[in-house]
Formats: structure tokens, C-alpha cells, sequence
């Protein structure tokens, strides 16, 4: 039997030491989070990036399982904000010194919307003097499109692959085209091979899901050299087919104690990348994102959203601050991570070391889309 200790030393932790690390109890579990701490001192720093977030439209066309906004469900208006609304936001991100934005949106692929965030994304760029880096979270689109959006000026772009098990994905999601495992991973390749600096996620506490399947999503991660990680629990909605498993759930207080040590175990595995301390952390302890800090996680997405739209994009339940202006947010936040030791990068990208350093080795200059 190995000790915690030992399992550390390893440069690199099998499926074993993974399963021992996602079962870890008492001093072990503390010892965890403990390193993972260190760890996060040492490669990345004590410093907290902040990407504004924009929940741009609940217009999608897919229907996975989990998700409230999914296309079959008829509770929320479907609303896709105005260009003004989301330059106000960006400016506000700006003069605030945010320097990174999030859009993201319900997944559609037509023609009018694409050329929509191009647009906006050419704006934002001409009106901060590509001062803003804008991150992208708009679904699994064509090579075409991802290239025309880079192009336009985004850098970085989210798409979770949501669990790496293919036979899990497909109880997910419905059994069609449009949702199929594959055509997802080859998504996150390509934007890879466009020069997006790439982050992908999982939800953890799925119907079906095991402490194995965790495990395989980290290797998961380690074999696709990411650059960033979104990981949150996955939080059951009532208007959603998979609401139906809801009594096979593991306690959400169990489920936010795996997504801590999911998000510790990845620090301590990938030491350099970017790890957010995600919304869905806080739905289940309102110092969900404080601890994730502690355990390794060094980026958060202040809400930008527009009050009025915000209860019409519940991809969950009991989301929290939906009330809440951007500047009641920015100083919670501010509150929160300096109780958690961090200090905040203001005005800085905060890019993913990963991924320049990746770059360097790889010996060509990422093309620049921003001074
Ligand atoms: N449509 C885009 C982006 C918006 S959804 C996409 O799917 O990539 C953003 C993320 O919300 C998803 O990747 C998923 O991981 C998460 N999500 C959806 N429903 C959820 C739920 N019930 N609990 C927790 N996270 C959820
Ligand atoms: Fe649409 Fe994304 Fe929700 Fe799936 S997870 S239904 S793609 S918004």
C-alpha cells in the first residue's frame, strides 16, 4: 500500500494513485488539499484572474439530459442580448480592469449567428484597443467558424467534453448526431490545432457516474495537454430528463467535496494551467469558490449578464447571485478571494502558463490578436 507521500513523488500518477487521491479521507484528504496549495503557490501564484462573464443567449439547439436551458424546455423566455447590451458590459469589464471577458451562449451554428459574434467579437476588439481578451463558450461549431472567430480576435475558448467516457456521454445526451461524443472531441481538437488556447471540464455527481470515471477524466486532461479547467458538480434541474435519477445522486455535500478534490488533484497534476473556481461550486456552499481557491484554483467569472436576464438562464438549479449588479459582484468577490489569501490580477491576461510555455518548446509565436 502506498502512502500519500509516495503517490506524490511519482511524476506522474496512475489510475491507482487517482483512485487513492478521489477516496482520500481524514489527514489524507487534508494533506491533499494541503499540497495542492503549495502547489498552486509555487507554479501559478497566489493570484486570482477575473473573466467577466457574458451569458449571451439561452437560444440552443441541443437538448442534453442535464441542462436547463435545453431546446425541449419551454420554462424560460428566450432572450440573446443586444450588441449594446454586451459593449456596455465589455466597457464595464474594461474600466473595471478585468482585462478578459467569457461569452457564452445556448449552441447555435446558423449563419446570421455566427457572423453575429464575429462582428461583436471585432468590435470589442477596435473598441478596447484589443486590450480585452475575449474567451469563447459557444458549443461545437465548424472548423470554418472556430477559424473566422479566432480571427476576429478571441483566444481562448471552453467546451467541456463533460465526461470522457463515450458510453456515459451517450446516457447523457440524446443518441443523435448532434450530440455525439466524438464529434465533441474532435471539436476540442480542432480548436487546438486553430491556436486557441483550449480548456475543457467535467461535471462531477452525474446519474451513472463512478469515482472511476473521474479518475479517467483527469487522465483525460493529462493526454490532451490542456491549457485551462472548468469543473463543477453537477447540480440537478427539475425541467430536465435526467431529473428523474435524482434520488441516486450522491449528497451535493458529497459532490462539492469530489470537485474539490478534483480541482486539487488536477492542480497537483497539471501545475501550470489555468483552473476556474466555478459558479456551481458556490450553488452548493456559498464558499464553494473561497475553498476551490485554497485547493488550487486560480481564475473566477464575475457575472456581467444583465440582471433581467439571468433567471432565464438557469442551466442548473438554485444558481446563486441573481440579483446581483456587476459592482455588488465585483466587491463579493473582491471580499471573498482576499479572505481566501489570494490578491486579484487586475489589468492582467492572466493566459494560461501551460500554454505559452507549450508554445516555446513547440518553437513558433503564437499569431497575436491583441497588442
Ligand atoms: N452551450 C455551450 C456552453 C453553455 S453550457 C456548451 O454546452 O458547451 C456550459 C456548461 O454548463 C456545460 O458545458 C455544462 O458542463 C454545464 N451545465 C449544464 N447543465 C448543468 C447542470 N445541470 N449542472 C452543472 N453544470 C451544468
Ligand atoms: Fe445547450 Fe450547452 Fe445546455 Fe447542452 S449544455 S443544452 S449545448 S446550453
Amino acid at each position: 500500500m502506498n502512502t500519500i507521500e509516495e503517490i506524490f513523488a511519482r511524476a506522474v500518477f496512475s489510475r491507482e494513485d487517482l483512485l487513492f487521491l478521489l477516496d482520500s479521507k481524514g489527514p489524507d484528504r487534508l494533506r491533499l488539499f494541503e499540497k495542492a496549495k503549495e502547489t498552486k503557490t509555487e507554479q501559478v501564484g497566489r493570484k486570482v484572474y477575473f473573466r467577466g462573464l457574458i451569458e449571451y443567449s439561452n437560444f440552443c439547439n441541443k437538448n442534453c439530459f442535464y441542462c436547463g436551458i435545453r431546446a425541449g424546455n419551454s420554462r424560460y423566455a428566450r432572450y440573446q442580448m443586444t450588441d449594446a447590451e454586451v459593449l456596455e458590459a465589455v466597457d464595464y469589464a474594461w474600466k473595471n480592469e478585468y482585462a478578459s471577458i467569457v461569452i457564452q451562449s445556448g449552441e447555435r451554428t446558423n449563419k446570421a449567428f455566427v457572423s453575429k459574434i464575429e462582428s461583436l467579437l471585432k468590435n470589442i476588439h477596435a473598441r478596447t484597443e484589443g486590450q480585452i481578451h475575449v474567451t469563447l463558450s459557444l458549443g461545437e461549431q465548424t472548423r470554418e467558424t472556430y477559424q473566422r472567430w479566432f480571427d476576429a480576435g478571441a483566444h481562448r475558448y471552453l467546451l467541456r467534453i463533460e465526461v470522457s467516457n463515450p458510453s456515459l456521454y451517450m446516457k447523457l445526451h440524446p443518441n443523435n448526431k448532434t450530440h455525439d461524443y466524438y464529434r465533441r472531441l474532435e471539436a476540442l481538437k480542432t480548436l487546438k490545432s486553430i491556436g486557441f488556447q483550449v480548456g475543457t471540464g467535467v461535471m462531477i455527481g452525474l446519474p451513472f457516474q463512478t469515482v472511476a470515471d473521474l479518475a479517467d477524466d483527469l487522465v483525460f486532461f493529462r493526454e490532451f495537454d490542456i491549457d485551462m479547467a472548468g469543473m463543477g458538480p453537477y447540480i440537478e434541474h427539475v425541467d430536465t430528463p435526467l431529473y428523474q435519477y435524482s434520488s441516486s445522486l450522491l449528497p451535493l455535500k458529497e459532490r462539492f467535496d469530489l470537485s474539490l478534490k478534483m480541482v486539487a488533484i488536477l492542480r497537483i497534476m497539471m501545475k501550470d494551467i489555468n483552473i476556474a473556481a466555478t459558479t456551481a461550486m458556490q450553488t452548493i456552499d456559498p464558499q464553494g469558490r473561497e475553498k476551490a481557491l485554497l485547493v488550487g484554483a486560480n481564475v473566477i467569472m464575475p457575472n456581467l449578464t444583465p440582471v433581467k436576464y439571468r433567471q432565464d438562464y438557469l442551466l442548473y438549479e438554485n444558481k446563486p447571485c441573481l440579483d446581483e449588479e456587476a459592482e455588488e459582484c465585483k466587491s463579493c468577490l473582491e471580499a471573498r478571494i482576499h479572505m481566501a489569501g489570494d490578491t486579484i490580477g487586475y489589468g492582467e491576461w492572466g493566459d494560461s502558463k501551460h500554454f505559452a510555455g507549450r508554445d516555446r518548446q513547440a518553437g513558433f509565436t503564437p499569431k497575436k490578436n491583441a497588442p
